[in-house]
């Protein structure tokens, strides 16, 4: 996944996010992260939740290689650690046997009177090539305070917070109202055929018969300046679509240059792109986010914000003033941007055929079809081909209960006390999309805290400051005890 719940780097991910490249300057490659203290769990756990972090850090499972690697390991330590077969289930792709999923379940005392709670959190990482980092990605280097390696803010941190939690719990002897579910899943960072719970959904449903899903997946926590800012929980996600735009010609002999080209007429299609702007709007999820984020402005911006939350009906002018950051623009409407072109066969010929790939997050309610459509009209050329790219999964909103925020409430101020908790929609993709798809009420809720001036997601130098992953390792724990019991 995923970038930041807010600003679309939660992505989902390059591949279903923007990788955000962030250069290693001296200065920050000393600088110890900020001092933001919090309950951490006990030195044993710390150790085993360090350990598997390492472990799995230092595993290269990337979507050609897979998760074979890092499934392994966690059977490893929940085998260690008192789990037995019949609460392990290892499931490899039919197709795809490289990809393995690991589904652990804590039993509880209800017998399935009340469906699981289920943890989602994929094992695989985008690729990263030792030339472009600092230091080497997959190993895993303790420096100033920092964990260093792929996949430590994207999601191997939360993959070790969960197992490190569950094997706390089972040694404790705790043993909750309904069970505990921890999928340990492949693939998505491509998030396509192969995407693990996307397999499991389909070909192992009573594995993962949940009834609540918690994807920790790109993190909650949001620092800024080297302040705690807010603690989002995901409850919806723009949809991630792409299109081709593709032109044919009869091409020809470059010294006979014509009228049409293939080339031209597809860079005139671009640039009606360019100038397009899909209609602002606002949801239940965006306007409790501009309520709460108006807390913390001050001047036009919070009375935009404010503007915003305050009905359905969108402030236009507000709106095209926030849309100019950014991160706001992102959550306000659809956007497409031309991503990637492809043309010509030779330097000396007519180009026969151009195509440009256009990248998507359209809003929850909007659809592929409809979106296909627009996008037709604004390039206004019938020769200009407007088509759907691979398979689209579409899901609408998990509104949060005020049960799960009242529970998510006192775990987060138990551990940060007086954080809003703040519920966000992300404009990049994760997991949830296919457990909200089948049904399954899913929120985006992860221990972890994002510096938003310092995302290094599916960037280099990825990195993850060590007082923050024991503390993510500790709100896990106190989450799954919450959520293990029914009444709460
Ligand atoms: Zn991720």
């Amino acid at each position: 996944m995923h970038f930041p719940r807010y600003s679309p780097r939660h992505e989902f991910g390059a591949s279903l996010c923007i990788a955000a490249m962030l250069t290693l300057t001296p200065a920050m490659a000393d600088t110890p992260p900020p001092n933001l203290p919090g309950p951490m769990p006990p030195a044993a756990n710390r150790k085993l939740a360090h350990d598997i972090f390492r472990d799995l850090v230092e595993v290269r499972s990337v979507h050609d290689v897979g998760t074979r690697g890092t499934a392994a390991i966690l059977v490893k330590y929940f085998k260690a650690n008192g789990f037995t077969d019949s609460e392990i289930q290892v499931l490899p792709e039919t197709k795809y046997p490289r990809q393995v999923n690991v589904v652990v379940r804590l039993k509880g005392k209800d017998k399935g009177k009340d469906k699981p709670v289920m943890w989602i959190s994929h094992m695989d990482v985008v690729d990263a090539r030792p030339q472009d980092w600092t230091l080497p990605p997959f190993k895993f280097t303790e420096r100033d305070g920092w964990f260093y390696g792929r996949g430590t803010s994207d999601m191997k941190d939360e993959d070790a917070a969960v197992a490190a939690s569950l094997i706390r719990l089972k040694k404790e002897g705790y043993v909750p109202d309904r069970d505990i579910i921890a999928a340990f899943t492949a693939d998505e960072e491509v998030g396509q055929e192969q995407d693990g719970p996307a397999f499991l959904l389909k070909a192992h449903p009573a594995a993962v018969n949940a009834g609540l899903v918690i994807n920790p997946d790109g993190n909650s926590g949001e620092i800024l300046n080297g302040r705690r800012l807010d603690f989002t929980v995901e409850t919806t996600q723009k949809t991630y679509v792409t299109y081709t735009f593709s032109v044919t010609n009869k091409g020809g002999h470059s010294s006979e240059p014509r009228p049409d080209n293939a080339i031209y007429e597809l860079a005139h299609a671009l640039v009606r792109l360019e100038r397009y702007r899909f209609p602002f709007k606002t949801n239940a999820t965006t306007r409790l986010y501009f309520e709460q984020l108006a807390k913390t402005q001050a001047g036009r911006t919070r009375s935009d914000m404010l503007a915003l939350a305050a009905s359905p009906t969108v402030d236009e002018a507000a709106a095209a003033r926030l849309a100019k950051d950014v991160e706001m623009n992102s959550i306000l409407h659809s956007t497409c941007v031309a991503t990637m072109l492809n043309a010509g066969v030779q330097e000396n010929a007519l180009p026969a055929r151009a195509v440009a790939t256009v990248q998507c997050r359209i809003m929850p309610d909007e659809t592929v079809a409809g979106t296909q459509t627009t996008l037709a009209k604004v390039v206004d050329d019938p020769a200009v081909k407007v088509a759907q790219l691979g398979m689209v999964t579409q899901a609408g909103e998990s509104p949060p209960s005020p049960q799960l925020l009242a529970a998510l409430t006192q775990v987060v101020d138990s551990m940060w006390p007086g954080m809003p908790v703040v519920p966000v929609m992300s404009a990049g993709a994760s997991d949830s999309i296919f457990t909200r798809n089948a049904g399954i009420p899913s929120y985006g809720i992860g221990g972890g805290w994002n510096d938003l001036k310092d995302i290094r997601m599916h960037g280099r130098n990825e990195r993850m400051s060590q007082s923050t992953f024991y503390q993510t390792v500790e709100f896990t724990y106190r989450l799954m005890k919450k959520l293990g019991d029914v009444q709460s």
